[in-house]
């Protein structure tokens, strides 16, 4: 099936829905699809993706998994409540969400039982679920991917993705109407968006709309490494040493504008890059 986007959609059923994941603050791991239409170029969920139709066309096909929820709803009755990551290799609220909805009724399945869930995104259809939100604000956060402010930047590393405004517009509702809120600053390359302007917008958004801020560097994987690769050019030459300036401008920054600030999903295991 294609569908408007121009991306296939196939279907799978699966064995398990919930997975459990070695990621910080984090119990559970659910993806509701796989593949994801966004298609950053720094991507490296396919490298996780044993679908090759899916990893070797990123971007261009996304697989529904259609007996997630009769799953899920099982799951829940037998594994103890923790804190689910939704979308922990793929966007949760990509486009094809506001058709199957799975990832919207799994959160409810998960909610009812008492499961915490971490959600992240760069799409702002995570609006759209804004309700189910603020009626379980203790079990619920919510957090944007903000890369930088510089639709040119946008355009280059996260060609069909959401504008950045539309981003921050969601950032701002979900936390006006006291959804717990962060953003994930990442990935940070090397002389991109790794600038003091860049830096001092995001962290002021985080003050803004009282949200932690999650840093974390570009992970350098081998298909980067080709010289072909749009990033190749951004990625070679730098050291350690870049990661170790930049991360302690930002925490600067956090400081003294008193943002909670925190790596992101590499803690202290800075890319060589
Ligand atoms: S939104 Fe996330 S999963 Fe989707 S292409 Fe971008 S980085 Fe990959």
């Amino acid at each position: 099936m294609i569908t408007p986007r121009g991306v296939k959609i196939r279907f799978t059923s699966v064995k398990t829905a919930l997975s459990k994941t070695g990621l910080p603050e984090l119990d559970y791991a659910l993806n509701p699809y796989i593949g994801c239409y966004h298609s950053c170029i720094y991507c490296y969920a396919r490298l996780y993706t044993r679908d090759r139709d899916v990893s070797e066309k990123w971007g261009e096909v996304v697989v529904v998994k259609t007996n997630l929820l009769s799953i899920l709803a099982r799951e829940v009755q037998k594994y103890p409540p923790g804190i689910v990551g939704i979308g922990t290799i793929t966007d949760p609220y990509q486009p094809i969400e506001a058709i199957y909805r799975l990832t919207r009724r799994s959160i409810e399945l998960l909610l009812k039982k008492n499961f915490a869930t971490s959600i992240q995104t760069k799409n702002p259809l995570v609006l759209r679920d804004l309700d189910l939100f603020k009626t379980h604000r203790e079990q619920v956060d919510v957090g944007l991917t903000i890369t930088s402010l510089n639709e040119d930047i946008r355009r280059f590393i996260e060609p069909k993705t959401p504008p950045y405004n539309a981003r921050v517009e969601a950032l701002r509702k979900l936390s006006l109407h006291g959804v717990k809120t962060w953003i994930f600053y990442g990935p940070v390359i090397p002389g991109l968006n790794d600038d003091e302007e860049t830096i001092i917008q995001i962290v002021e958004l985080a003050r803004e709309t009282k949200s932690t801020l999650y840093y974390d560097p570009i992970h350098v994987k081998p298909f980067l490494l080709n010289p072909n690769h749009q990033l190749y050019n951004y990625i070679t030459g730098k050291t350690r040493d870049w990661w170790i300036r930049v991360s302690k401008k930002i925490l600067d920054y956090c400081i003294e504008h008193h943002v909670h600030c925190k790596p992101g999903f590499t803690g202290n295991s800075v890319n060589k890059v």
